[in-house]
């Protein structure tokens, strides 16, 4: 088992969708902090990093592609659908009203 990424603590929602997302991938994979932050709820915000472990090691060079990868994505800003008009969050690559690609011209 192999340490992906530690978060800081107000990431533990992107925490869990990057866990859920790379399930999904078929890359099983553990967040460590979290449960202890729900089990207890006591200790102190600041000092909780949630952790992505990946359980195979052999697995962790894909799971980094995927994760820089959706790092990028989602700092790329907001965006309106040229062709729809539709509004999409800087994440998605392609409007799903119309299926036009953002990088379209
Ligand atoms: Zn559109």
């Amino acid at each position: 088992m192999k340490r992906l990424y530690r978060f800081s603590p107000w990431q533990r929602i992107d925490a869990a969708i990057w866990r859920d997302r790379l399930e999904q991938e078929g890359i099983p994979c553990i967040l460590r902090n979290e449960e202890l932050f729900a089990a207890l709820g006591e200790i102190p915000f600041l000092e909780l990093q949630p952790e992505l472990w990946v359980v195979d090691d052999e697995m962790l060079p894909r799971a980094e592609r995927l994760l820089d990868h959706w790092q990028e994505a989602t700092e790329q800003p907001p965006w309106r659908c040229p062709n729809c008009g539709e509004e999409h969050e800087g994440m998605f690559d392609a409007c799903w009203q119309c299926g036009r690609r953002r990088d379209d011209d």
